[in-house]
């Protein structure tokens, strides 16, 4: 190890509707540094700052739970940190402390949709500053530079993050302009989560080196023809991914149509879905449940790939909007699925 390392520690703040990125630097001597996450102390930070604590008592701690190389540093590693009190309990914002996967049974796919901006616009990147583009159509997965806007930090993000050592599955480019969408999936729920935090981290510290920032609203463009930013959650349990017979895919699937777990599910899904959930756009509307194969306008999609396999893999909550916290989502489909 090198004399001296960088820890980036990565932490979630209070904001409401919609928690924001944090991150501080640690330096530490590299002699008996593994690289290891145990080998990151506890750290705090002003809770005051951050919305998570009042000025009089104002100490909040970070724990470090997930650990990976930083690509932009040398001898650098980004560490993701759940949020606790003074006390060392999980403070009221730590959404990952409220994961039940002890045992890994659940696997999460991703989709993690946003819009490259432009902070002097007020833009997409692509946007003209008087009037629009033109309409939407040639954007997804197009390429030219009439069609796609900013892959220069989308292929440095794709970089980056595999040579951080995450589990990205894919890049696209949208439907709208400036629109994209990278993929990340993991076996567990609490690294699905911890990856896609670290993934955002990376994006956002990319695109502001070009001096452009990441707009995460699921519907920023408000209520005209442009698409809306999703956070598709694909999951499973051994439950689905043993399968075999259409039943077993009912009956965890009706279990999301209570009014309950509506009401649960919604509540963590990202602000503003209300605007991006109407039925257009490839969504299902915020006040109707509906479930089907193949069904880009149902909430949960059964793929059709799971139904050809034998009835074994995975289904899609497509509800999730792009400013979810995925630990939040996480946890509460494995509620809604256990319970
Ligand atoms: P689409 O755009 O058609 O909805 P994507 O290819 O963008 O599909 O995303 C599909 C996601 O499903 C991927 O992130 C993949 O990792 C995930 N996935 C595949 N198999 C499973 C599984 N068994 N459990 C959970 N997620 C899965
Ligand atoms: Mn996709
Ligand atoms: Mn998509
Ligand atoms: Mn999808």
């Amino acid at each position: 190890m090198a004399n001296k390392i960088k820890l980036e520690y990565i932490w979630l703040d209070g904001y409401q509707p919609t928690q924001t990125l944090r991150s501080k630097t640690k330096i530490l001597d590299g002699e008996a540094f593994t690289g290891k996450v145990d080998d990151c102390p506890i750290w705090s930070f002003d809770g005051s700052s951050t919305e998570q604590a009042l000025g009089g008592s104002s100490d909040c701690l970070l724990k470090p739970v997930y650990i990976c190389d930083d690509p932009s540093r040398s001898n650098g590693y980004l560490v993701m940190c759940e949020v606790l009190n003074a006390d060392h309990q999980p403070h009221a914002s730590n959404g990952r402390a409220t994961i039940d996967d002890q045992d890994k049974d659940f696997w999460f796919g991703f989709e993690q949709e946003y819009f490259l901006w432009d902070p002097t616009t007020n833009l997409p990147l692509g946007f003209p500053e008087n009037g629009f583009p033109s309409p939407q159509g040639p954007y997804y997965c197009g390429v030219g530079a009439k069609r796609a806007y900013g892959r220069e930090i989308v292929e440095e993000h794709l970089d980056l993050c595999l040579e951080a050592g995450l589990n990205i599955e894919g890049v696209n480019a949208e439907v709208a302009a400036g629109q994209w969408e990278f993929q990340i999936f993991a076996k567990g729920a609490q690294a699905a989560g911890d990856q896609i935090w670290v993934a955002r981290f990376l994006l956002e510290r990319t695109a502001e080196s070009y001096g452009v920032s990441v707009n995460w609203e699921c519907k920023p463009l408000g209520d005209t023809d442009w698409n809306g930013s999703g956070m598709h959650a694909n999951f499973s349990n051994a439950v689905l991914r043993k399968g075999g017979s259409k039943e077993i895919f009912d009956e965890i699937c009706n279990k999301f149509g209570t009014e309950e777990a509506i009401k649960n599910c919604i509540a963590v899904y990202g602000a503003d879905n209300d605007k991006r959930l109407t039925g257009k756009h490839e969504t299902q509307s915020i006040d109707k449940f509906s479930y089907g194969i193949s069904d880009r306008g149902a909430s949960i999609r059964i793929p059709l790939g799971v139904v050809e396999n034998g009835w074994k893999g995975y289904v899609e909550d497509r509800r999730p909007n792009s400013a979810a916290d995925p630990y939040k989502v996480a946890a509460v489909i494995i509620h809604t699925v256990k319970y």
